[in-house]
């Protein structure tokens, strides 16, 4: 990471002075030492959520979806430590995938987590939907997994009556939708808050203008338990337009921020595809003909 280009700081910590073992992050602009980096990320955080208002006045109670990978792990984190400040209940939301031992491994992560935080897990298994992760038809497998678990997702979401469903988008992923939208000739951007209708918990995704490198450095100083390796299944070409964010990064530090500013006030269009329609068979609103899960069933049949 040293090798970097960093115009920003002058190499001692911006809180305390420190000059040893400093975290720097280009998107940040200036460096930390590991004892002040975690209150910068959370301080972030805190501007993330004021800056698209995704609370509101009062007591709230937040599901954090938690996957048991460093992103979501550095989120919980985060807003439990704010918890006091910001008035917050929050409970742990884990979609169990069924896909061997890399789903086991996720669980035992979140569990040891939210053990450890006192935070209450709730845990959906896609097998208890008569459902098992598998290509269908044209769609790699990640497509399929990430349609199912955000189905599975707002089901809970709502049955818990959650205020909201916090889920660990950061910058990164922001940027790639963003991009696959543009690529496919869409003008719409994602949304980091997403209010919710009588079929959605309203959403929000208090990391979006946090840099996946920071969630990394986060849950290592923080010393959080997360899933080791990576998803057997992992298809790289659904994820390989971060490579060109990362780029970008280390041609122009801020880029990435830049690039988000910029491309949120450009792609103003309203999203494609009329309402959701029902599902012929099982009655979800969806915009497809059929709803993931459904489409995965009979494709099991
Ligand atoms: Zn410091
Ligand atoms: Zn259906």
């Amino acid at each position: 990471m040293t090798d970097r280009p960093l115009a920003f700081h002058d190499g001692s910590c911006t809180r305390c002075g420190a000059t040893d073992d400093l975290v720097r992050l280009s998107e940040f602009g200036k460096a930390y030492c590991r004892a002040c980096f975690p209150d910068a990320f959370q301080r972030r955080v805190l501007q993330t959520l004021r800056r698209y208002s995704m609370l509101r006045k009062g007591h709230l109670h937040v599901g954090v979806a938690l996957s048991g990978g460093k992103d979501s792990s550095a989120l919980l984190h985060a807003l439990w430590t704010l918890r006091w400040r910001l008035n917050l209940r929050l409970s742990a939301l884990h979609i169990h995938m069924g896909l061997g031992d890399y789903s086991d491994a996720s669980l035992a992560a979140v569990t040891e987590l939210t053990d450890r935080l006192s935070v209450p897990l709730v845990v959906e298994r896609v097998a208890d939907h008569g459902l098992q992760i598998q290509p269908v038809g044209t769609f790699a497998q990640c497509s399929v997994c990430g349609a199912v678990r955000r189905a599975l997702m707002d089901r809970a979401g709502l049955r818990e009556g959650w205020f909201a469903v916090a889920t660990g988008h950061t910058m990164d992923d922001w940027l790639q939708q963003m991009l696959k939208r543009l690529l496919t000739g869409r003008l719409d951007a994602p949304k980091p808050v997403l209010p919710g209708d009588e079929f959605h918990p309203r959403k929000i995704k208090p990391l979006s203008l946090m840099p996946d490198e920071a969630c990394r450095e986060y849950v290592t100083i923080a010393g959080l338990p997360i899933v080791a390796g990576q998803c057997s299944h992992f298809a790289p070409d659904t994820h390989r337009l971060k490579q060109v964010f990362a780029l970008l990064e280390s041609l122009a530090p801020t880029g990435k921020q830049q690039l988000v500013n910029t491309l949120m006030k450009a792609m103003k269009a309203p999203p494609p595809g009329g309402p959701d329609r029902p599902c012929p068979e099982c009655g979800q609103p969806t915009g497809t003909d059929v709803c993931p899960l459904c489409r995965l069933r009979r494709y099991g049949q």
